[in-house]
């Protein structure tokens, strides 16, 4: 029997994928802008591990959240010892920020990443078992415009991958203070009301009821839509930081609207938390999100410094993508396709092969059919730009043609001068 790949996950391949959003040629192009972008507003790159001891999520991502109530990949190593799949990346980034004490190294600290992560879901389209994230974070800058940055260059990414009609959603969850008066509030709203939530939204009621906002069931977003405002509870210094931000994001021109529905899924948030959402997937309409966490290194047993950051799932982005027929570069074909005919002229053009490559020349070369036709095809389904056919001939005179295999214009070339020849006429 085949063994086929676990549920909720999918294979990236250079061709003959699924659907177009699996084929490498797009995941490495997005990767490249995402790594551009980063760098230009001064984010570096972190890895983290793939796993983590369990704690480090219950703790960091928190106990009443979907992703550790019922979304973890949670096993124990042959010593007993629990360990999870990395959910998300922040947890993680606080963590090893701590751990290598980079708060002692400087003040100011700005990363991103860009992996793989795990949740236990139902599979569906835009949702998988194995997702990818790209997220930055800013740890040491407490003002608005920190929020706006990590705000503006996620923006700008999918500015740069062509995204179009996208809506960015911002809000506050306050500081505890703040949500402390708006849970109150929150609370005597939906007591009337109890009866009719959700499952879920009940066991949310007593644990953390502002997670009810959240809710898709529609009957929860019914009786939640009455429900007060959380802008209306804000402490005065969160208040402020919610107004100044709105202003940095007025002045650097980026439209967004105000949604005091917004909590976000995950524990670690207070003051600014938002999201970005689309028209083109359906119901996972979400195609990035973040806030802010200042309390979250402290957690971790590190310096009280505040951090702000955001993800963004990758899947959905390349839907986007696909759905708004954003084309893209492809990376490297072979520049010229080497065809020899007989044992003689393999040798042969397998040095040129190796010469042009060793020249940064896309180059390869056909070992496998008898005949010239079947060859020709080979080299069209690797999209090479030129074929050159070299048989006992060519080898005897030293000459072959140069077979532009669009126009089939044919071009001969002194073979002992291909490599400088094919300089002049490569331009990558
Ligand atoms: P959702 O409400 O769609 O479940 P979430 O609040 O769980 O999203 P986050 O934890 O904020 O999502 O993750 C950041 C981003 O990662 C999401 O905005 C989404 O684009 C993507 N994402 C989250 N879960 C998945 C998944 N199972 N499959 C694909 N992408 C995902
Ligand atoms: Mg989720």
């Amino acid at each position: 029997m085949k063994i086929q790949r676990p549920k909720g996950t999918f294979d990236i391949l250079p061709y003959g994928a699924d659907e177009s959003w699996q084929l490498s040629d797009l995941w490495q192009y997005v990767e490249k802008i995402i790594r551009q972008t980063a760098a230009e507003y001064g984010y570096r790159e972190i890895r983290t591990p793939i796993y983590e001891h369990t704690e480090l999520f219950n703790r960091g991502v928190g106990e009443t959240s979907d992703i550790v109530m019922k979304e973890m990949f949670t096993f124990p190593d042959r010593s007993e010892r629990s360990l999870s799949l990395r959910p998300e990346g922040t947890a993680s980034v606080a963590r090893a920020i701590v751990e290598n004490n980079l708060m002692q190294q400087g003040a100011i600290h700005k990363f991103f990443y860009i992996s793989p992560m795990f949740r236990y879901e139902r599979p569906q389209s835009g949702r998988y078992r194995q997702h990818h994230q790209f997220g930055a974070e800013g740890y040491g800058i407490a003002s608005p415009e920190q929020d706006a940055e990590v705000i503006d260059l996620m923006l700008q990414i999918y500015h740069r991958l062509g995204l179009k009609n996208l809506k960015v959603h911002v809000n506050s969850v306050g500081d505890l203070e703040s949500r402390q008066a708006y849970k109150a509030a929150l609370m005597a709203y939906l007591t009337p009301h109890f009866a009719e939530l959700s499952a879920d939204s009940r066991t949310r009621f007593e644990k953390n009821p502002l997670r009810i906002l959240d809710s898709k069931d529609p009957k929860d977003r019914e009786i939640v839509a009455k429900a007060p405002s959380i802008l209306n509870h804000l402490s005065p210094d969160s208040k402020l930081h919610f107004h100044k931000l709105c202003h940095i994001l007025d002045q650097i021109q980026i439209p967004y609207v105000v949604d005091d529905r917004i909590v976000r899924g995950l524990d670690y948030y207070n003051k600014t938390v938002f999201e970005v959402l689309t028209e083109n997937l359906g119901a996972q309409n979400t195609v990035g999100a973040g806030g802010r966490y200042d309390g979250l290194l402290a957690q971790f047993g590190g310096p009280d410094a505040p951090g702000v950051g955001f993800a963004t799932g990758l899947e959905r982005v390349l839907q986007v993508m696909m759905a708004q027929q954003v084309s893209y570069p492809k990376t490297d074909r072979p520049f010229i396709y080497f065809i020899p005919m007989g044992d003689g002229a393999r040798e042969k053009a397998f040095n040129l092969t190796a010469a042009c490559r060793h020249n940064h020349i896309p180059a390869d070369i056909e070992l496998s059919a008898k005949k010239v036709p079947a060859a020709i095809q080979n080299a069209l389904r690797c999209e090479a730009q030129y074929c050159c056919i070299l048989g006992t001939n060519e080898l005897e005179i030293g000459t072959a043609q140069l077979k532009n295999l669009a126009t089939r214009e044919e071009t001969e070339i002194v073979l002992d001068h291909i490599i400088p020849i094919l300089k002049t006429i490569f331009i990558r």
